[in-house]
């Protein structure tokens, strides 16, 4: 595999050559990254790639345009109630801007999210334990992505766990679902007295159930 930089209406793209042994073809392919791809047999020479690539152009620019479109849709980044456009460069770090945030091409949304909710699920845990009217027992938190419920409580072992979805959204649905899950340490069922609970550490509760959608 071989990499070379061309230029399409002024616009530079990496062209990523895999010579095969077992292709009869000279075929092309646009990745998610932009990189376009050119795949032909090992005896295929530089001259009849490029003017493969030249004739194809138009096609290349289309393909280009599709990707990046479905890239729009598709690269949204949302982080404590705020939708990011997220944009792949060849940095180290994550940088949030205003609207956008820069990550490395090699980023992992799903690991950088878990070890931001280990920060921050944990501090609003705190504050709202703290904040808590009744006494209760000091509960262990995980976390863990979850399809149908945003947390779970363990009376038993006096573990809350909580949906990792949650950092997605802005702090006060983290909050009302702690205080949910803290009051089940207190009433393990859904009964008045539990809703009253819910009602003396969060009085807004009703409102932020409903956006939530969570009847659990
Ligand atoms: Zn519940």
């Amino acid at each position: 595999m071989s990499a070379v930089k061309i230029k399409i209406n002024d616009e530079e793209y990496n062209l990523i050559i895999e010579k095969k042994r077992s292709t009869k073809n000279m075929y092309l392919r646009i990745k998610d990254n932009l990189d376009i791809y050119v795949t032909c047999n090992i005896f295929c020479s530089d001259k009849e790639i490029m003017n493969f690539v030249k004739k194809n152009e138009n096609g290349i620019l289309k393909m280009i345009d599709k990707m990046k479109k479905k890239k729009e849709k598709e690269e949204y980044f949302y982080y404590l109630g705020k939708r990011y456009d997220l944009i792949y460069l060849n940095n180290k770090d994550i940088n949030f801007g205003e609207e956008k945030v820069f990550v490395p091409t090699s980023f992992n949304i799903d690991n950088w999210y878990k070890k931001e909710a280990l920060r921050i699920f944990q501090e609003e845990l705190d504050k709202m334990y703290r904040k808590f009217i009744y006494h209760i027992p000091y509960p262990s938190l995980t976390i863990r992505k979850m399809k149908t419920r945003w947390g779970v409580c363990n009376v038993k072992t006096k573990r809350i766990t909580l949906n990792l979805e949650l950092i997605k959204k802005d702090k006060v649905y983290l909050d009302y679902v702690i205080v949910h899950e803290l009051s089940h340490l207190l009433y393990a069922n859904h009964s008045k007295d539990f809703w009253k609970c819910v009602e003396n550490n969060f009085p807004d509760y009703k409102k932020i159930r409903k956006e939530l959608k969570y009847d659990e």
